[in-house]
């Protein structure tokens, strides 16, 4: 074994919101691993949540920044490509195999390369040398980035199979939404197979709550788990932070060490929605689960905690604006000091009203889809979307108020905030270390070079 000493300086965060330094020694290789994959979380979404942390605008962020920020500050962080073998734009499960494998490999693809072979994953690696495994989500367990971890399959629509695959591979804990992928018509009665192969099958928060030790199967949701933005409607689901804490419970009772794989499924959905409110709700959750982490990391050194993306969706920040007399009028009348008097450059207080949200954007549009036309009056729609964001809303300058898309994506242009496109795109993405190994993630690097480093830290490569 080898004895690499490295001296990790931490800046460690206590109750009064004063920073001291504490020196920590820790040596490789690690013995945990846990990796937060946030979906669709390209750097301008890191931006998002951060800047208004440092606003301190947002509720929970009065005294300190995020911890999100915290981590960049005491870890490593690098930048790294998403690319597939052949395609510049990558989808969640050939993202999530390149990460899992190492190998290149095709949009669609789970657990595969390129050419159709399946593919050795790190949860697979890490069963072999001895650790517990783990996969959370707050999309669904069989979603593709769990999947890429846990499963090989051409399609990543194959959830069924995929779901069967991963009680083949019998990680100790699966948290999240898709119990239809167990249970029902098509496979199977998995979460029975699932009971004989010594799981603890849980539905609610209150069972996963009394569950510890064993292996867990907790399945929230008949497909993904409720938006960040919805979560006062379901008192009895667990939230991706509780979920996450259960399995460092459950994975640290193992003497030889743990994989635990996060998944931060809805920021995803959030951002293809191009919903600015349900987009900064997840990012809060995320950066919930990243203190949570953290805390457990600066308790057990010998943890290695890596935070990263899949790949960018929506391309959303927020824009300045040239304002036409109308929006003159209207920022004068908010108070608002205009540069040049007439562009808007944006505003923190923005934060504190995207955090009235309610109601995730895309469930109110698919709503308002199944009404008859003549339903959506002014009146209807004014007071549906007052309700979801929180505030009253004027809509009185939408024209076509059956494009209900186009007038979600004006209402955020009227506070300064602009998204791209509605899919997934290229850009370069930051991963960011903490713990031992932390400075093999430094520099430039492609998703595919993510496994090597974790193989070399977690000192996989020896027999
Ligand atoms: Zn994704």
């Amino acid at each position: 074994m080898r004895k690499i000493l490295f001296l990790l300086v931490m800046l460690c965060s206590v109750v009064s919101g004063v920073h001291a330094e504490k020196l920590i020694t820790s040596t490789l290789p690690a013995k945990n691993l846990v990796w937060i994959i946030a979906d669709g979380m390209g750097p301008e979404l890191m931006g998002f949540l951060m800047e208004g942390a440092r606003s301190g605008a947002m509720r929970d962020y009065k005294k300190d920044v995020s911890a999100m920020e915290h981590l960049i500050r005491d870890g490593e962080q690098g930048l790294f490509f998403n690319n597939t073998q052949g395609t510049i734009v990558t989808d969640s499960a050939a993202a999530a195999t390149q990460m899992a494998t190492g190998r290149w490999s095709l949009p669609g693809y789970i657990g595969v390369d390129y050419q159709g072979n399946s593919a050795e994953n790190l949860l697979e690696l890490a069963k072999q040398k001895g650790k517990a495994i783990g996969v959370v989500s707050d999309a669904y367990v069989t979603d593709a980035t769990p999947a890429g971890f846990t499963a090989h399959a051409q399609n990543r629509r194959d959830k069924t199979e995929i779901a069967r695959q991963q009680l083949v591979l019998e990680p100790e804990v699966i948290l999240g939404g898709g119990k239809k992928y167990f249970s029902g018509e098509n496979n199977e009665n998995l979460l029975a197979k699932a009971e004989q192969q010594g799981y603890q099958v849980v539905f609610d928060k209150k069972s996963l709550a009394k569950v510890h030790r064993g292996r867990v199967l907790g399945l929230f949701a008949d497909k993904g788990m409720p938006m960040a933005v919805e979560t006062h409607a379901y008192p009895k689901t667990p939230d991706l932070t509780e979920m996450t804490q259960k399995a460092l419970e459950l994975l640290a009772q193992d003497e030889d060490g743990f994989v635990l794989i996060v998944e931060a499924g809805k920021l995803d959905w959030a951002a293809h929605a191009n919903d600015a409110g349900a987009t900064l709700a997840e990012l809060k959750l995320l950066d919930k689960v990243i203190a949570s982490v953290r805390k457990f990391a600066d308790k057990h050194p010998e943890t290695l905690m890596y935070l990263n993306a899949d790949h960018d969706t929506g391309l959303g920040a927020f824009v300045y604006q040239n304002l036409d007399n109308a929006g003159v009028a209207r920022k004068t009348q908010q108070g608002e000091v205009l540069y040049k008097g007439d562009v808007f450059y944006g505003n923190s207080a923005t934060y504190a009203k995207l955090e009235k949200q309610r109601r995730s954007l895309y469930l109110v549009e698919q709503e308002m889809k199944k009404l008859p036309a003549e339903k959506l009056t002014p009146a209807f729609v004014q007071k549906q979307l007052s309700r979801a964001l929180g505030y009253p809303v004027d809509i009185s300058e939408f024209e076509n108020l059956t494009d209900v898309h186009g007038l979600f994506k004006q209402i955020n242009e009227q506070y300064g905030f602009a998204w791209a496109t509605q899919a997934h795109a290229s850009s370069v993405l930051i991963g960011v270390a903490y713990g031992p190994g932390q400075e093999q993630f430094k520099g430039v690097y492609h998703n595919t070079e993510i496994l090597p480093k974790l193989k070399n830290i977690l000192n996989f490569n020896e027999d």
